[in-house]
């Protein structure tokens, strides 16, 4: 099974932002930071979290 990009879903604890990276980004300093307050996001989940034929991270902004 292939996931096509995965990702991780991310809330900024400041401004409440909901935001995902892309996991190819991993080793970026930034990873996971809040491209609005530059702080560490929440990690609320990735990919593999989403049901089959479900995508609840589906408002969540590409950064
Ligand atoms: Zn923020």
């Amino acid at each position: 099974m292939t996931w096509g990009t995965y990702y991780f879903f991310y809330e900024c604890p400041q401004c409440g932002k909901k935001y995902r990276y892309e996991l190819e980004f991993a080793s970026e300093p930034e990873f996971g930071f809040c491209p609005d307050c530059q702080v560490m996001g929440t990690f609320v989940g990735e990919t593999k979290d989403n049901k089959q034929g479900e995508d609840k991270f589906a408002d969540y902004e590409f950064v």
